[in-house]
């Protein structure tokens, strides 16, 4: 029942004839779903970016996929959903910007260059060394907020940085993003990352989500005097674990010490450097994606 009509309430507010009388806590519940659903319905792709642990590069990659889509003259929106450990407004040279209202209620992304539309909890920090102790529902109720509050408006690809391992941020991210296109899943080549990546291909069978294919970061390190490439941790384990949990394999980005130096100064590395083997590997997984989401989608 609702709590001020007498008909059975079956939580379909949009055609029920008491919808404009009742103030039930369930109306609100469908009115924030109705709002989420219309604000998702204007981005054409939403691709998550996952990773089985930290530090294999997966804001890196989130960051200078997000660059490449733009520099094709894609609308790019990325969502920072790493509340714990926020690296994508540094990473795009957007450090220390924060977000303001509209005037019609909305809260307004961070734009950074070619457009690239942001929205992160560090632009809601006061420091860097405040971290965020939050449990399970509060980052859920941000994570709703930042999807359905942002003024997003029309995107081609909306890019999810979300958290390394399988916990609350990517089930909430899941949940509220019932379309997702599929996740890109990061890795590196350490005997230590291929045992947990593992668990992201299972942790997206699972949900059901599909798996855009899995990349390699930190592949093999390229020498800028003699051309040769070391292996410095290894290589070839992403492609063997893809191969082996028939997945998609996109790629193998070699280590570069400008991705590293570019991402600390927040300059884009794509732009600055666009003819480098790191440069073009990401270009390629750019490609990759498309292919893949040409497939998906019915034409
Ligand atoms: P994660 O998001 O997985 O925790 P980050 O993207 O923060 O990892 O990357 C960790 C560090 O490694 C950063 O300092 C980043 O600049 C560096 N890094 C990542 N990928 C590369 C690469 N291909 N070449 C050089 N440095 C890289």
């Amino acid at each position: 029942m609702t709590s001020n009509n007498t008909k059975e309430c079956n939580e379909e507010c949009g055609s029920c004839t008491s919808a404009n009388q009742c103030n039930d806590a369930k109306k609100e519940e469908y009115l924030k779903k109705q709002k989420l659903k219309l604000k998702l319905s204007k981005i054409k792709h939403k691709i998550a970016i996952i990773s089985g642990k930290g530090g294999v590069g997966k804001s890196t990659v989130t960051a200078n996929l997000a660059i490449a889509f733009a520099m094709q003259g894609n609308r790019v929106g990325v969502l920072d959903a790493d509340i714990h450990g926020p690296c994508i407004p540094k990473m795009l040279g957007l450090k220390g910007q924060t977000l303001k209202g509209s005037p019609d209620g909305e809260l307004l992304p961070v734009i950074g260059r070619l457009g690239i539309k942001v929205a992160s909890i560090d632009f809601l920090l006061q420091s860097d060394e405040m971290p965020v102790i939050w449990r399970g529902p509060l980052k859920m109720r941000l994570i709703e907020q930042f999807l359905s509050d942002i003024a997003w408006g029309e995107l081609d690809y909306l890019l999810v940085d979300l958290p390394p391992g399988t916990g609350d941020e990517p089930l909430s991210v899941m949940q509220l993003v019932p379309d997702m296109d599929g996740v890109l899943i990061v890795t590196m080549p350490s005997e230590v990352s291929e045992s947990v990546v593992k668990k992201s291909v299972t942790f997206a069978k699972q949900i059901g989500v599909p798996i855009i294919g899995i990349i390699e970061n930190m592949s093999g390190f390229v020498c800028p005097d003699c051309g040769k490439k070391v292996d410095i941790f290894k290589s070839g384990g992403g492609h063997r674990i893809a191969q082996s949990l028939s997945v998609p394999y996109l790629g193998s980005i070699p280590i570069d010490p400008k991705v590293c130096d570019n991402a600390d100064e927040g300059l884009s590395f794509l732009s600055e450097n666009p003819t480098l083997p790191t440069a073009v590997a990401f270009i390629e997984i750019v490609t990759r994606t498309k292919q893949f989401l040409t497939k998906q989608t019915p034409q």
